[in-house]
């Protein structure tokens, strides 16, 4: 049988949890899995493009476990009353091929994103850290802030989004859960990022937007940019590329989705897990600008599923339901059918 785990599902494993459990436990999970890099089947999503916004599969494997996520990303959804990001995924033993989990991934997948943004930041950014402008405020919102507040101890937000109404469910949402957190609203980019340590852009526009540009950045700064993450959709300024190292999850998917699209094929950039690895040095000065162009990889889904089957058996959350027929004869699917209405054949009476 497999495991169904639902938006509430997931949402039930948070509250039981507590979030900063959920960011610290998961970041771990991401961690071990960057760790062994070299053991995953990779390769760049395939995305299928409309006019309105992508549908993208992400598949990986290692030796044990399958997992792919369905994912979307669609800027005017929420005008619709729909999430811009929406997605659903699966877990499956590679030996059998046999699906051991199916689950929500839209509220994991803001979990995943956070915790991969904190691990990054964590290695990239001034260890004397502790301010933030978040740029985009969002479904994706609050699990940054909080997955920075918990992770690497960000005690101040600076604030900015295009709709205010959105920056208010965001401060109200976090006086509840973190009212520690400091936040300081502005009326632009500009005002937000001034003096602060980290920069976070995660706004949904489907262009060639500018969110940031060069002369908003100051030395010392580590920027971590999370929505330029499909063609024809960025948020940095090519001179802000320019300014530090620049640092990937998986460079070919990367050089087609992320900010990275335009800059030439052989700008350099440095993937995420040589610098957890210890095999590549990260930050190089305490003055210098660190970037992190994040689009989202298959490996922290997969991560991702691996934390949620293991919650969910600890707590006994879940259904479980027969997405692969229960056979006593594997060769019989047919009797499926045939003992199905109360034993009486559909195809016999046709
Ligand atoms: P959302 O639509 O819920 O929120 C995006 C916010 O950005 C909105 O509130 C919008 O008003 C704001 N915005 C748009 N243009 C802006 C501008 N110029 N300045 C300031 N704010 C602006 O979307 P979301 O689910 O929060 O996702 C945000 C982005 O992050 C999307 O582009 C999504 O594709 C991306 N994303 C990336 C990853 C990753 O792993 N890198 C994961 C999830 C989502």
């Amino acid at each position: 049988m497999t495991t169904l785990l639902t938006t509430s599902d997931v949402a039930n494993i948070v509250a039981l949890q507590g979030p900063r459990k959920v960011f610290t436990d998961l970041l771990d999970y991401v961690l071990a899995d960057f760790l062994r890099w070299q053991e995953f089947d990779k390769c760049a999503r395939v995305a299928s493009h409309s006019a309105t916004g992508v549908i993208e599969l992400m598949p990986t494997a290692d030796n044990e476990l399958y997992s792919f996520k369905f994912v979307n990303g669609h800027p005017d959804n929420p005008q619709a009353g729909l999430s811009t990001v929406m997605a659903f995924g699966a877990l499956a033993h590679v030996s059998t091929g046999e699906p051991l989990l199916i689950s929500e991934l839209t509220l994991t997948t803001a979990l995943r994103t956070a915790v991969t943004s904190a691990l990054a930041a964590r290695a990239l950014a001034r260890p004397d850290s502790r301010s933030m402008a978040l740029i985009g405020n969002g479904a994706q919102a609050e699990f940054q802030a909080l997955a920075f507040h918990y992770v690497l101890g960000i005690d101040t937000l600076h604030v900015y989004d295009v709709d205010p109404d959105a920056t208010r469910k965001l401060e109200s949402n976090l006086a509840t859960v973190a009212p520690s957190l400091r936040i300081v609203r502005f009326d632009s980019t500009a005002q937000a990022v001034k003096g602060v340590d980290i920069i976070t852009t995660v706004t949904a526009d489907k262009a060639y937007a500018t969110i940031l540009t060069a002369d908003m950045v100051e030395p010392g700064m580590h920027i971590n940019a999370l929505g330029g993450d499909c063609p024809g959709k960025t948020e940095l300024h090519a001179d802000v590329l320019r300014m530090g190292p620049v640092f990937v999850e998986y460079e070919p998917q990367t050089r087609i989705e992320g900010d990275l699209q335009q800059m030439p094929a052989d700008f350099a950039v440095t993937e995420l897990w040589r610098v957890l690895t210890g095999q590549n040095g990260g930050r190089p000065s305490p003055d210098a600008v660190t970037i992190f162009d994040s689009v989202g990889f298959a490996l922290e889904d997969f991560s991702a599923l691996r934390w949620l089957r293991d919650s969910a058996a600890r707590h006994g959350i879940g259904a479980q339901i027969e997405v692969a027929p229960q056979l006593q004869d594997p060769k019989n699917l047919f009797n499926v059918v045939r003992t199905a209405r109360n034993g009486q054949s559909a195809l016999v009476q046709g």
